[in-house]
């Protein structure tokens, strides 16, 4: 089996809009979109979902509220300042020196931290100044550490597996796709990326099926790591600018470091032709293959509009560029090396700075 992935050096290339031809121009082939934090390549594919699994990765603090003394014991340990006091009149459960009464001795926390809650909540009514106060804790600024589970003197916290998007297995016209979704400020992506991709390969094992199309994450963090790793072949996509330039150097240099043959295709090449030429001579010297230069076309956008790849909408301008690179990556494709190991998880994968060497 043999994945050839499309990454970048920043979001915006053209990446998914290349991609998504590559896997009309391949043929069969299993399709996986692993850049989980800003997925599209289902808007071009248009799937047909299958399967479809909750993706969970660490841990969210979650307060039993009938089992909560309101100690505010929790509070004053979370570094985040996820736990917040929603209701309530007491300074003893307040943030400490957060009210003019209590000056934050902790006596009450201690003493009270071997009382039950009922003895709490009469404490809290003989106190004349309403009930206790509530404490919640905000899932978006939990990070999970477990601290507030350990020091909660009544054990009132679960700690629970958070669940942090979908991933789905779905037909396409182009063949078996593997995406997910990822939930609202869920974290973990490279997790996820690796999820799909041991998804995909598992797919294509099953199906007899030897290539895999994965439309990579952009830049150079775990999310792109855990992409590339392992795979048979790189395509870098950039842009004929300076920061095209400074971002392929980076990612040319992560390939580098994990050993995957790398190809680049640059964007609308003759925006800027002079930076386009630089490119092929940086990409030379930096063991690269310029695989393809590829026109601005407005075509592009019309097809983005219809919900089609650009070879689906049109047969001249950038296309007859497309077919051209679709000409020089089919072959490398089928002799690349086969797959090596992908990490199970990104968190196996080297997280130092790329050798510079
Ligand atoms: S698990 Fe950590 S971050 Fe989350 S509320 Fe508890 S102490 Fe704060
Ligand atoms: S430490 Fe436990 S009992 Fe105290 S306020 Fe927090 S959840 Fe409630």
């Amino acid at each position: 089996m043999r994945e050839l992935v499309v990454i970048s050096g920043k979001g915006g290339t053209g990446k998914t809009s290349i991609a998504a031809s590559l896997a009309v121009l391949a043929g069969r082939c299993v399709i996986a979109d692993c850049d989980v934090d800003a997925a599209d390549l289902h808007l071009v594919l248009a799937p047909t979902i299958r399967r479809r699994e909750e993706f969970r990765s660490g841990h969210e603090a979650i307060i039993r509220q009938p089992d909560c003394i309101s100690c505010g014991a929790c509070v004053t340990y979370c570094r985040y300042d996820a736990i917040l006091q929603c209701t309530g009149g007491n300074d003893a459960a307040a943030p400490r020196g957060s009210h003019s009464a209590c000056r934050g001795c902790d006596l009450c926390q201690r003493a009270c931290a071997l009382r039950t809650n009922e003895i709490m909540r009469e404490m809290w009514q003989a106190s004349g100044q309403g009930g206790p106060p509530v404490f919640v804790i905000d899932p978006l600024a939990c990070e999970g550490c477990g601290v507030c589970v350990h020091f909660c003197p009544v054990h009132a916290i679960d700690f629970v597996e958070r669940t942090c998007g979908e991933w789905f297995v779905s037909d396409t016209r182009c063949g078996p796709l593997v995406h997910a979704r990822l939930g609202t400020a869920a974290e973990n992506s490279g997790k996820l990326v690796s999820l799909i991709r041991q998804n995909a390969r598992k797919l294509a094992e099953e199906q007899g099926i030897e290539r895999v199309l994965i439309d990579g994450s952009p830049g150079i963090g775990c999310p792109v790591i855990a992409s590339i790793t392992g795979a048979a072949l790189t395509l870098v996509v950039t842009e004929p600018t300076p920061s095209g330039l400074h971002d392929l150097t980076r990612v040319g240099e992560l390939t580098r470091h994990f050993g995957v043959p790398t190809l680049v295709c640059i964007n609308k090449w003759d925006i800027n032709p002079d930076v386009s030429q630089t490119i092929d001579a940086h990409a030379a010297e930096a063991g690269m293959t310029v695989a393809g230069r590829i026109r601005y076309d407005a075509a592009v956008t019309q097809a983005q509009i219809q919900g089609k790849a650009v070879v689906e909408h049109t047969a001249t301008g950038c296309v007859e560029d497309l077919h051209a690179l679709w000409a020089a990556i089919d072959p490398l494709w089928s002799a690349a090396a086969p797959n090596g190991h992908a990490p199970s998880s990104p968190c196996t994968a080297p997280t130092t700075e790329p050798d510079r060497a």
